[in-house]
């Protein structure tokens, strides 16, 4: 974190009490009072420094609150994003870390960007910024890149996100090195054949509206493919934004047979059908790769993530410039604008619809987020750093994208009501965001 931020962080002592913990590490879910001392969790303050007490009751608290798949755009796209501006919005949103995209410009393929991404997002003292490098150099699909190297730097994960990795030789490669790799290869599943010139799913929406669309077979013909090289290799596969029916027995045909294999859903698609493309018009705001989906296959996702078959969450944040989005759906680029929206879409959707508990949904963006990256995921246990989110569950609010601290407004939840949202947000014993402002980390607060 940055030096001011840090140097708070290590003289404050801080009592958050009366909130309702949620510890998918510990399991643990009740009333109670969390301690933080020094930028760590404690089991009781050593009195050494000035205490703060902070009444949390009627709010959720939950450690690490996680997003594996954002976008943001930097080096090289700084119009539509960047490492400040993306980290406010996670910081905004709830999030104490979240794991990079390198569909940049130039592609994160090499260390050096690795590295440079984690200091900036350092020196920033927002959230924790975990970058992905790319599979192949240039994100050409070709060579496979310097997968070991990057890992060095602190990659936690590998993908070509944006393409899929159509050469199964290469995606074969990929997969193998992966037995040795602390992260997973993430595909982005399509068949770059089947989806080509599509902008939607191809359904009675796409035909109404005269815009092409592409089966929800051109994603899951790929999952296909790479569950059984994931088969012949023996490594670690993670499928991204999964949204098709057929991907989804993919996905049950590898957990049968003991693979490691598992895969994300998004909150849009979630919570929203092709239908939203017919409702927004041609506003290019609703279109995103993978396709929003009819509710027949929405409704399968939505299962997929109750009983954990699909078993992360994560919001695939895709910032553009409205400039971008304002062009002819057919040339508009794919995106929505996400981090923002994120808790509050899976909220309403799971939790006050009924079909996850708040621990279990929690889960989903927490402690599986972390296991699937081969990485620890710490809870609220004594000496773990503190990194908090307090959630106000029952807060009904209407989504407004000009309040965003993304640049990207980019979303067709504009508009929409959602009931909850983070209220707080702290990383390293800081606050980085409370009562939905953004805290500049270089004060002293
Ligand atoms: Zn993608």
């Amino acid at each position: 974190m940055a030096d001011g931020n840090k140097k708070a962080a290590a003289e404050r002592s801080w009592r958050i009490t009366g909130a309702l913990i949620l510890d998918p590490f510990t399991g643990r879910e009740g009333q109670g009072t969390v301690w933080v001392e020094a930028g760590r969790v404690v089991e009781r303050p050593s009195g050494a420094f000035p205490e703060e007490t902070v009444e949390a009751s009627g709010l959720w608290l939950i450690p690490r609150l996680t997003d594996i798949h954002v976008h943001f755009r930097s080096p090289g796209q700084e119009w539509k994003e960047d490492l400040r501006s993306g980290s406010m919005a996670a910081a905004a949103g709830g999030f104490t870390v979240v794991a990079t995209m390198p569909n940049t410009d130039p592609v994160v393929d090499i260390p050096a960007l690795v590295a440079w991404q984690r200091l900036e997002a350092e020196r920033l003292g927002l959230v924790r910024v975990w970058p992905i490098g790319a599979i192949s150099v240039g994100l050409q699909g070709k060579a496979l890149a310097d997968l070991w190297a990057m890992q060095e730097a602190g990659a936690v994960g590998f993908s070509d996100d944006g393409r899929p990795v159509a050469d199964s030789r290469l995606m074969r490669a990929a997969l193998s090195y992966s037995r040795s790799l602390t992260g997973p290869i993430i595909q982005h599943a399509e068949d770059p054949g089947l989806f080509a010139g599509a902008s939607m799913h191809e359904g009675s929406v796409s035909h109404r509206m005269g815009i092409p669309g592409a089966p929800a077979e051109a994603e899951s013909v790929m999952v296909w493919r790479d569950v059984q090289l994931a088969a012949l290799t023996g490594g670690r596969l993670h499928i991204a934004h999964l949204s098709a029916p057929g991907s989804l027995e993919a996905l049950a045909w590898a957990k049968r047979r003991g693979l490691q294999v598992t895969a994300e859903a998004t909150p849009h698609h979630l919570l929203l059908t092709d239908e939203a493309v017919a409702e927004w018009g041609y506003d290019a705001v609703t279109k995103v790769n993978p396709p929003l989906r009819p509710a027949a296959m929405r409704e399968a996702l939505v299962e997929a993530v109750r009983e954990g078959l699909v078993e992360v969450i994560a919001s695939d944040h895709a910032p553009h410039h409205a400039d971008e989005k304002g062009r002819p759906y057919t040339e508009a680029p794919f995106g929505i604008s996400g981090l923002e929206t994120s808790l509050g879409a899976v909220l309403t959707a799971l939790v006050h619809g009924g079909l996850l508990s708040p621990l279990e949904a929690m889960r989903r963006m927490t402690a599986f987020p972390h296991r699937l990256l081969g990485q620890a995921y710490p809870g609220l246990v004594p000496g773990a750093p503190a990194d908090l989110t307090l959630v106000d569950p029952f807060h009904e609010w209407t989504v407004d994208p000009g309040r965003f601290y993304s640049k990207g407004k980019n979303t067709p939840l504009a508009g929409a009501r959602l009931r909850g949202r983070a209220v707080a947000t702290m990383v390293d014993g800081c606050w980085v965001m409370r009562e939905g402002e953004v805290i500049d980390p270089c004060a002293d607060n």
